[in-house]
């Protein structure tokens, strides 16, 4: 029997928010034993993880993977798996038109885990001008239905973009028929609300618990904050109504001084999310794991953050697949990270940067038996 062992690294447990030394043992990718200072004897393969954390496999919340002509994404492999990412939520990228498409030539080959959000409009988000809702006969809600139906184990909601450049006439009615779309379906709706012309009240009170208002530290007059830099009243109603909210970074859509405003006064996402796509990266965003290091500059506690990528995602959104302990007899998903110290100058791609003095660093991902490693993999 081939055992390997890893040694040294410290697992971060995000169901009782714990930090603890643990070494793991594993018979081809299974996890036999964990727990602390195991026995070196029994390894064939020893790597150690001296100064290491670990945790289950981060979630991306909000990414985008239809890597193909016309559509806005990226392959999952390179920008995900190899960053720490083991769970991959596409944001709407495909509508009914093509996402039987998008799923059988992407995202069923994928290594890691993942689903989708289905896009209310025919054509999915298109990357140019004028958007997918130059006409509001896109919202067919017959195609949405019958593909929901169809790919009920992937898709886990419906998106809907509402800015301008997308939807430039009637938002209000493409919000009540996105809303009518999914929920004859009991499905959430997730609403990137980026300069809509409506008030942030009338959307928020128009969300039902558990549909997704993204892009939370945007800066338009229908974000979070009001003339004065604090939390809407509306806002805070909603998160307490159980309205998600999702950081999605993206390439325009947080802004450092709203981020700040925001987390100062305790007002905290669900998810910390890339809204990784060929307009996103590499600048203003590159990996989660980056934006991941923004709220460490921002001040929020590493545990924070795990939580947003680990526990708070598979909770709201239900990801019954997604392990979040270490169990033995399964296989694992889990993510070694490091802190690498020193100071880091972020932009938000709006012209404004922070300093900080730490960032997440992934070094390597277990997956299903398979190491997805960024460096060399030490042994001992
Ligand atoms: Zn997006």
């Amino acid at each position: 029997m081939k055992i390997t062992g890893i040694y040294g690294g410290q697992f971060f447990d995000p169901l009782a928010e714990t930090l603890l030394p643990c070494d793991l043992l594993l018979h081809d990718g299974i996890l036999v034993e964990a727990g602390p200072h195991l026995s070196r004897q029994d390894a064939a393969i020893r790597i150690l993880a001296e100064g290491l954390w670990f945790s289950p496999g981060w979630v991306d919340a909000h990414v985008h993977l239809f890597h193909a002509p016309g559509h806005l994404g990226l392959p999952a492999v390179p920008h995900c798996l190899m960053n720490g990412v083991t769970y991959a939520i596409d944001a709407g990228s495909a509508g009914a038109a093509d996402f039987a498409h998008f799923h059988q030539h992407i995202l069923s080959a994928l290594p890691l885990r993942h689903k989708a959000f289905l896009h209310c409009a025919l054509p999915g988000a298109l990357p140019t001008e004028p958007g997918e809702l130059s006409s509001l006969a896109a919202l067919d809600k017959d195609a949405f239905t019958a593909v929901s139906t169809a790919f009920s184990d992937e898709i886990l909601g419906g998106k809907l973009r509402l800015n301008p450049g997308v939807c430039p006439q009637h938002p209000e009615q493409a919000l009540d028929e996105a809303l009518e779309m999914t929920g004859q379906l009991g499905l959430p709706l997730e609403v990137h609300p980026n300069f809509a012309p409506i008030p942030t009240t009338v959307l928020l009170n128009a969300l039902r618990p558990g549909d997704i208002y993204t892009h939370t530290f945007h800066d338009s007059s229908i974000g979070i904050l009001n003339t004065h830099g604090q939390i809407k009243d509306s806002v805070w109603q909603a998160q307490h109504r159980g309205i998600l909210f999702d950081t999605a970074h993206g390439g325009s859509s947080l802004s450092f001084p709203v981020m700040q405003a925001a987390l100062a006064q305790g007002f905290l996402p669900d998810f910390i999310s890339s809204d990784l796509h060929n307009g996103s990266y590499p600048t203003p965003v590159s990996s989660l794991a980056e934006v991941m290091s923004k709220f460490l500059a921002f001040g929020l506690s590493p545990a924070q953050i795990l939580h947003r990528v680990t526990l708070g995602p598979a909770k709201a959104l239900d990801l019954k697949d997604k392990r979040l302990v270490l169990q033995k007899g399964e296989m694992t998903a889990l993510t070694f990270f490091r802190f690498a110290e020193g100071a880091v100058s972020f932009t938000d791609g709006l012209g404004h940067y922070k300093t900080g003095l730490s960032r997440f660093v992934p070094v390597f991902t277990l997956l299903d038996g398979f190491w997805y490693a960024r460096e060399p993999l030490q042994t001992c």
